[in-house]
């Protein structure tokens, strides 16, 4: 049904590819993150709370259909559907029905509550083609709450030493999360760097409710950010714009901070364990829901991943994709 061709993930039966990472005619998008939503395609096919968000990566020119989640459309021998995926707003699976049975294309998942997006449904499925980011058991999230409490107490203690508090995280998915839980438990407002204000102005749109946020580029010379929350994206880390914002602490929010090394590595002052990726618990609960025999696990651990699935008797294997697990710039 899906094959690896050199422009992306392809289903010849219906003649259309999935997050293809090359441009091509007919692209179904599992969501806007860059390593997925790549521009230059000739029509894309998304769920309907996608539309947004791609819409301002690809510009106002850009063929953009969509679908609401559930909704059955034929592409040639296929039968199509998009259903909820848990990663960000918009985020969907991809069911392909056919000759060949049903098949599921997970994108990227979780299974965690996110007050930004639809949860994730598990679709039964003959052959179910996983992310597997953090497809080792060594990764395991606490709960989001338990993590939002930390970081109002490390905003708070920076507070309390004058300092700002810079958070980097992800432009799409992973700021408006933060922005959201942490309205859950103070009204106090943040700031964030201007490369992420349109993505959280989309969200507010689409009706998610968030910590008011104030532009952290656009104030005038000599505002102090002491005692404030910026949230900002990695790619500015280092930058001049950082001086502005005088003695700071600095923290990641990342699903790669479960990782010592990583955390040593990268020399933030904190890191907040904090994915929209499933965790090893959670891709064996999916994979075991989706009821699937042949699971295909895809970027990150694959190998791992399907090693493992195969000595618990499934048919397994991986697939080769452009996909980065956690994406390095949005
Ligand atoms: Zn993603
Ligand atoms: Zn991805």
């Amino acid at each position: 049904m899906l094959s690896e061709t050199p422009a992306g993930v392809y289903c010849s039966a219906g003649g259309f590819y999935i997050d293809p990472w090359l441009p091509v005619e007919h692209a179904l998008i599992t969501h806007a993150h860059g390593d997925h939503a790549r521009p230059g395609s000739a029509a894309y096919l998304c769920a309907d709370a996608s539309v947004a968000l791609l819409r301002r990566r690809f510009g106002a020119d850009a063929l953009i259909e969509s679908l609401p989640y559930g909704r059955r459309i034929t592409r040639g021998a296929i039968t199509v559907s998009f259903h909820p995926a848990g990663h960000v707003l918009g985020s969907a699976q991809v069911r392909l029905e056919g000759p060949d049975g049903v098949w599921v294309l997970s994108g990227d998942y979780k299974r965690d509550d996110d007050p930004t997006c639809a949860a994730f449904e598990p679709v039964p499925c003959d052959t179910f083609i996983t992310e597997s980011t953090f497809g080792l058991p060594i990764y395991r999230w606490d709960p989001s709450s338990a993590v939002i409490a930390d970081i109002l107490q490390w905003w708070d203690s920076n507070r309390d030493a004058g300092k700002s508090s810079v958070l980097f995280c992800y432009t799409i998915g992973k700021a408006q999360r933060l922005l959201a839980e942490l309205a859950r438990v103070t009204d106090r407002p943040a700031h964030a760097h201007g490369m992420m204000l349109p993505m959280i102005e989309a969200y507010r749109e689409a009706g998610v409710t968030m910590l008011p946020v104030r532009p952290a580029t656009e104030q005038p010379r000599g505002t102090s950010f002491a005692g404030e929350l910026v949230l900002a994206p990695l790619s500015a880390r280092g930058t001049p714009w950082m001086r502005r914002l005088g003695n700071l602490s600095d923290a990641f929010a990342s699903g790669l901070m479960r990782v010592r090394g990583v955390r040593r590595q990268r020399s933030f002052d904190r890191g907040f364990v904090l994915s929209d990726h499933a965790d090893w618990p959670a891709l064996l609960r999916t994979i075991e829901e989706t009821g699937a025999r042949r699971v295909l696990a895809t970027h990150g651990h694959a190998e791992p991943l399907a090693r493992f699935l195969g000595e618990q008797g499934l048919q397994s294997g991986t697939i080769r994709t452009a996909w980065e697990g956690e994406p390095s710039g949005d």
